[in-house]
């Protein structure tokens, strides 16, 4: 049988939800790669690396020494970077990839938003009436608030800053608070009224695993800055991690095709 080697770029539910599926079947051998920004992140099923790989040559230069045969791009929406290098270092390694670009989410009855294109246009459109803001766009955006001394950030990040992550300047009235999803819809309401907050400010990241606060947001009324995503990457896309294992079957020579009964039950997020 042949052992086709898959390179997941990871750091998302989907990521994981691949590798675990794909990590119990004998016809694939499988590396999911993480930035490393995280400490202690969730490990996903298999071998794992760390780190960037030095952009698109760093990149190409991994997926030839170490014959990996397709590209799994199941990272974040808004990490562009590294699926468009993605796309460039495997079209130059002539192997097919595809990106999982879960669906954003879209405004519903009672939604009063404000989209924007960029972190930096967020922090414009804060009003200065506003009370308290939430903030859950990483904690590497942070940076973009600083000049806002008008009002009260609660900003809530994965993991601690630390001073590997090169953030210069923080908001001067900012409380941070470190958890990481899936978010019920209960604990965000409570969050949100217990911080006595007046507005959030999110990117449209989509999932089942933050869009509570949403949900919490219309319930009480409460405006929303939504940052809109890039445009989704060149090269064939799938919404979810079963889109991605039925694209990777298409590409497999005849006789290590699977049972497709091992694609299903993927968690959301
Ligand atoms: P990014 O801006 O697209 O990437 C910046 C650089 O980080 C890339 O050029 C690459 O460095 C390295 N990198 C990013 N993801 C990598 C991966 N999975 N494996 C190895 N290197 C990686 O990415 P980002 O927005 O900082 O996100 C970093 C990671 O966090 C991603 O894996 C993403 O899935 C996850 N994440 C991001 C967000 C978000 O809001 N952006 C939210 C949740 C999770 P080199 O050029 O040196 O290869």
């Amino acid at each position: 049988m042949t052992v086709a080697r898959i390179l997941i770029l990871g750091g998302t539910s989907e990521g994981f939800a691949i590798a675990r599926i794909l990590g119990a079947d004998a016809r694939f051998d499988i590396i999911s790669s993480l930035a490393g920004r995280t400490p202690a992140p969730k490990q996903p099923v298999g071998k794992i690396r760390r780190g960037g790989f030095g952009g698109v040559t760093g990149l190409n230069d991994y997926l030839t020494a170490n014959a990996i045969s397709i590209v799994i791009d199941a990272t974040h929406p808004f990490a562009h970077q590294i699926s468009r290098n993605a796309t460039f270092a495997a079209r130059r390694a002539s192997i097919p990839i595809v990106h999982v670009w879960r669906d954003g989410w879209s405004r519903c009855r009672g939604d009063c938003w404000h989209e924007v294109d960029t972190i930096e246009q967020a922090a414009d459109a804060i009003p200065s009436s506003a009370r308290g803001i939430f903030l859950t766009t990483g904690k590497t955006s942070l940076g973009a608030f600083a000049n806002r001394h008008d009002v009260h950030f609660l900003a809530r990040i994965v993991a601690p800053i630390s001073t590997d992550d090169g953030i210069l300047r923080l908001p001067r009235n900012l409380q941070l608070i470190c958890d990481r999803g899936p978010f019920r819809y209960d604990d965000e309401r409570e969050l949100l009224l217990a911080h006595e907050v007046s507005c959030i400010v999110t990117k449209n990241s989509g999932g089942e695993a933050a869009r509570a606060k949403l949900d919490a947001a219309r319930d009480l009324g409460l405006p929303v800055i939504m940052v809109r995503r890039p445009p989704p990457p060149d090269g064939p896309t799938v919404a979810t991690a079963d889109g991605a294992l039925a694209w990777l079957e298409r590409q497999l020579p005849h006789e290590t095709t699977a049972d497709a009964s091992n694609l299903s039950s993927m968690p959301d997020g």
